[in-house]
């Protein structure tokens, strides 16, 4: 049988740009063997035959960092690396380098002490990079998740899923995410247009 799926990885998931998170090397061939046993390689192939069109395939894309050179903002899901960062005030030497580093301006100086904006903050961990004291972590470390975006008539962003996933939640969110469609497919229509019906909350609720 063809593929079922279509993933795109950024060249920063294989650790080839600054910018990048870390990234498991077989996390790329995993979410591949999530979407193969999710029952959607044989769905398609009863409904479409065995030569399935490519704009039948779900897409997948996971990017390193939120510049998301592998375009995650309009796969059917789409994943960002992310790096909640946290600091250690306690060694901090005032430096201010994270200051000037932020891509996003998510960070100041507030009464001699480093202040993260939350709402400005896209946990892209670039602070963690440059610290020269190394007093920024990651509180938590894992993947955005954003949910049928797509190109097309009526292209649209991916509504992003509160909260930031581990690799092995992501498998399992990935195969709600294959049943839910499965369970409520149209023809002709993408994984999105199905989830503005069904309802982005019940990726999170289903069991
Ligand atoms: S998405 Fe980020 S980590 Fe990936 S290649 Fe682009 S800049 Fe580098
Ligand atoms: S994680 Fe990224 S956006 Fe957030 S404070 Fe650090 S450098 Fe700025
Ligand atoms: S880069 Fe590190 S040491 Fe410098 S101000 Fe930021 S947290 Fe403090």
């Amino acid at each position: 049988m063809d593929k079922a799926s279509v993933i795109n990885t950024c060249r920063g998931t294989s650790g080839g740009c600054r910018f990048a998170l870390h990234v498991d090397e077989d996390f790329a061939e995993r979410l591949e063997k999530v979407i193969e046993e999710s029952g959607w390689p044989e769905f398609l192939h009863q409904k479409f035959g065995e030569k399935v069109n490519r704009h039948k395939l779900v897409n997948v894309s996971a990017a390193s960092c939120p510049n998301g050179c592998s375009r995650p903002h309009i796969a059917d899901i789409g994943l960002i690396r992310a790096c909640v960062p946290v600091i250690d005030h306690e060694g901090c030497i005032g430096c201010e380098e994270c200051i000037r580093n932020c891509p996003d301006e998510a960070m100041e100086m507030v009464d001699g002490k480093v202040v993260i904006t939350r709402e400005k903050c896209l946990v892209c961990g670039y602070c963690t990079n440059v610290c020269p004291t190394e007093v920024i972590s990651c509180s938590r470390s894992g993947w955005r998740f954003l949910v049928g975006g797509r190109l097309g008539r009526h292209p649209r962003l991916g509504m992003e899923l509160p909260g930031v996933y581990s690799d092995d939640e992501v498998l399992e969110l990935i195969s709600r995410c294959m049943k839910l469609w499965m369970d409520n497919y149209v023809d002709g229509k993408r994984f999105g247009w199905v989830m503005d019906r069904v309802g982005h909350d019940k990726i999170l609720l289903e069991s």
